[in-house]
């Protein structure tokens, strides 16, 4: 089954770019991130052996031997779970009988592009973002700290922490949509980067057109608990006899109330022969409510 995060490794760097990615400095940093961050063993004969599983890796990594001239032996077995694991054998003097700099950043910044790359094609996963906006990174702490310093750099927000019950490898994490779209430019992925921003643009649109209809239904229902509270409060006055007796102004704003029970402010203030603003009403229903309650008081 494939899912969002292989597509992505799997289109990041093509075999058909290969011809493209002209600089050795660029190859050098690509091959010994793979040893960055995927493990592998000294063996007999001052040899060094490192097992790669997925295809895209595999011919990545076959490609930066070829391309710096290094010599390789390269086997294929079956693993428990029909797996093919590919095996690739080097002399350990590739990395000139010192390993120290592999948990360095490369310097220049076309090779810290790759090696970011790497990384995510190694040790990184993205989730779906039609569920979530989600990156993380899981490595040794110094792989992991690198790796924020890159993001850092590129002004992107990194988070992590240590693995449960794995004293080694911690998780570094990447939640905001900005900084993962950000993320998916830096390393060249814009297919994916449009996937992810329409998504967000469709999320964006759906979370607006929820809170607009939320918005509105509780002004709807305010209108007609204060229209409701209004009108009560006339219709007491005409049964009691009340009525009459309230000042021209405030009859008209009562009839009309009372006439239009589900019409708000504004649209009340259309009704009216003289234009009256809102918050005219407003007064004057306040005021007409006022004396109606002053005079109920009375009566009860
Ligand atoms: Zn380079």
């Amino acid at each position: 089954m494939t899912s969002f995060c292989h597509d992505i490794k799997e289109n990041l760097i093509p075999k058909e770019k290969y011809h493209s990615m002209n600089k050795n400095c660029c190859w050098q940093t690509i091959l010994f991130a793979f040893f960055t961050f995927k493990n592998y063993h000294f063996a007999e004969n001052n040899k060094i052996e490192i097992k790669i599983e997925e295809l895209f890796l595999v011919r990545l990594l076959e490609q930066s031997l070829k391309n710096l001239k290094i010599d390789y032996l390269k086997e294929s077995n079956l693993s428990l779970n029909n797996k093919i694991i590919n095996h690739f054998i080097v002399d350990s003097d590739i990395f000139t009988n010192n390993t120290a700099h592999l948990t360095i950043l490369p310097k220049n910044k076309c090779c810290r592009i790759y090696w970011l790359k790497i990384a995510f094609l190694c040790i990184g996963y993205l989730s779906d973002p039609n569920k979530n906006y989600h990156l993380e990174f899981v490595s040794s702490l110094n792989n992991i700290e690198n790796i924020k310093l890159i993001l850092a750099e590129e002004e992107i927000e990194s988070k992590y922490y240590q693995k449960a019950n794995d004293s080694d490898n911690y998780i570094l994490y990447i939640k905001k949509s900005d900084d993962l779209i950000h993320f998916l430019g830096i390393i060249g992925s814009n297919k994916y980067l449009l996937e992810i921003e329409n998504v967000r643009i469709e999320k964006g649109i759906r979370n607006h057109l929820i809170r607009q209809i939320n918005y509105e239904s509780a002004n709807i229902e305010k209108t007609i608990e204060s229209s409701v509270k209004y009108i009560h409060a006339i219709e007491w006055s005409i049964e009691n006899g009340f009525f009459n007796e309230l000042p021209e102004n405030l009859k008209e704003v009562a009839s009309l109330r009372v006439k239009y029970p589900d019409k708000n402010l504004r649209e009340l203030c259309e009704l009216f022969e003289k234009p009256l603003t809102k918050s005219g009403i407003n007064h004057r229903l306040r005021r007409l409510y006022g004396i109606i309650q002053k005079e109920k008081s009375k009566v009860i």
